[in-house]
């Protein structure tokens, strides 16, 4: 038992007031789990607060709000015998100290009330079982039954209890194993990382929504490829997105091999989030090539070739999605589009000309920024040369979009010329060539065959339905 007391951790008032209430209730109060772990880790100060009481979370959250000076709401989890309450732009959640067990078939266990002990028997990690103490005895003790704070300093992560027992009654834990060990950049110690790929079936009892909840996390990392490989080794990466475990491995054919595009992947994983906290763009990194399994082909003279893999990769975006339950809204869109378009600035990098990058600003649109980052992520060439070259027409890219977009004003354009305007012209009912002109049109100005304006767009639409067989009804406008 380590007998350190760490009051500086507990200067947020809001620990006084707890104090207060617990002395007056007569109960033992701890805070503990992620609080006191990035206290210890100086991880920028925590916005949740979880506080262990012995005897009744509920009935401390109350009297802590009555005691607060801003008397916030305390939200009640009867189910789960927990409380919530904000203080500031603090949530701090309440929860009785308990002791749990399982059965076979639910991560959900059987609860009854027990001392701080046999709550921090049931926490997940060594290093998520610490607590101080908010007892006005020993305020601001630590209370590390499982010596946390040296895995903490060897960046170890590890089970309180037999690491098969600890990940059987609830899988979840062990994709929060991985999770952390992405986030804090910590390993997992061998015994849980042998029983996490003993256990990796059991990920099925576990609901979508918390699964992808982690791999967000995971996402989310400083470098995600630790987790991702992690869930790989573990083959829990097998259950959860299959299509990427596809992609690993290299095929030779004729002496001829191509890229391992899951390493690949993970690379490009990385490489994006140096450059970006988006979520959503983080996903599309990870999926830009899962169409490459499906399209994989050795053409003789040709060699591997992965024909459309960016359009059966944008397709099963939405498989994956709808699979995981994430939600079907403009975030998938974003992603399906991403992995579309996602080789068509590297073509266009080879030689960059106007009209090609007109189309490009047509069809990226304002997503066009985002997808350039995902294509300077993409380059993960191990020569030097070749890098700083491709880079460097990344650059030619991005000069040559804003002269054409302040020359031409492509992007979200709608063409001036109206399918009404057409109708007119020719005396038309709706039909065919409406739409024909209408794409002609469009075509002429991003081909720079004519400018993004009235009179050239009318003049165009005359000619065109001039040779479509069309006569005019009156020639002003
Ligand atoms: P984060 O910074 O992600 O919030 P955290 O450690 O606070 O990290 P929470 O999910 O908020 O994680 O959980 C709070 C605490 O509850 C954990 O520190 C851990 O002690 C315990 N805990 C959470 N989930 C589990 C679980 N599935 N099994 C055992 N203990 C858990
Ligand atoms: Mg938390």
């Amino acid at each position: 038992m380590n007998n350190s007391t760490y009051k500086d951790a507990l200067k947020n008032e809001v620990f006084t007031y707890i104090t207060k209430a617990a002395t007056q209730l007569k109960l033992e109060t701890y805070v503990i789990g992620g609080f006191v772990r990035d206290f210890l880790l100086q991880r920028n100060n925590k916005k949740d607060i979880d506080i262990v009481a012995v005897a009744s979370g509920i009935e401390l959250a109350k009297k802590v709000a009555s005691l607060l000076p801003t008397k916030p709401k305390v939200q009640i989890f009867k189910t789960y015998g927990t409380a919530m309450l904000r203080y500031n732009d603090t949530e701090i959640e309440f929860v009785g100290a308990r002791k749990e067990s399982y059965s076979e078939n639910s991560r959900n266990p059987n609860v009854e009330s027990g001392s701080l002990k046999d709550d921090q028997n049931r926490r997940d990690f060594t290093i998520n079982a610490m607590a101080f103490s908010l007892n006005e005895g020993n305020f601001g003790e630590l209370l590390d039954p499982f010596n946390g704070i040296s895995d903490l300093q060897n960046k170890s992560i590890r089970t309180p209890l037999n690491p098969d027992i600890t990940y059987s009654d609830d899988p979840l834990r062990m994709l929060r194993a991985i999770r952390f060990a992405s986030q804090l950049q910590f390993k997992i110690e061998i015994e849980s990382l042998q029983s996490i790929t003993k256990n990796a079936k059991r990920l099925e009892i576990i609901t979508k929504e918390r699964i992808v909840t982690e791999l967000n996390k995971i996402l989310l990392s400083p470098k995600p490829s630790i987790g991702l490989q992690l869930l790989f080794k573990t083959k829990l990466l097998h259950q959860i997105l299959p299509e990427l475990v596809a992609l690993q491995g290299v095929e030779y054919e004729q002496g001829q091999g191509h890229k391992d595009n899951f390493y690949h992947t993970l690379e490009v994983v990385d490489n994006i989030s140096e450059n970006t906290d988006n979520l959503w763009l983080r996903w599309s990194a990870l999926l830009h090539d899962i169409g490459k399994a499906p399209t994989k082909r050795f053409e003789k003279g040709n060699g591997w070739t992965f024909h459309g893999h960016e359009f059966v990769g944008s397709k099963m975006v939405y498989k994956i999605f709808k699979r995981l339950k994430m939600p079907l809204n403009e975030k998938m869109k974003y992603v399906q589009k991403i992995v579309l378009l996602s080789s068509r600035p590297i073509v266009i990098a080879q030689e960059v000309n106007d009209s090609a990058v007109r189309r490009l600003i047509f069809d990226a649109g304002e997503d066009l920024e985002d997808l350039l980052i995902h294509c300077e992520a993409d380059i993960t060439t191990k020569n030097k040369e070749k890098k700083k070259r491709y880079l460097n027409n990344f650059k030619l890219v991005r000069e040559k979009v804003k002269e054409v977009e302040a020359r031409d004003k492509i992007r979200n354009f709608q063409p001036p010329i109206s399918g009404e305007l057409i109708m007119k012209t020719f005396n038309l009912k709706p039909c065919r060539e409406i739409g024909t002109i209408k794409e002609a049109i469009k075509n002429a100005i991003l081909d720079g065959k004519i400018k993004n304006e009235y009179n050239a767009c009318y003049d165009f639409m005359l000619k065109k339905g001039e040779s479509l067989g069309l006569t005019t009804t009156n020639n002003s406008h």
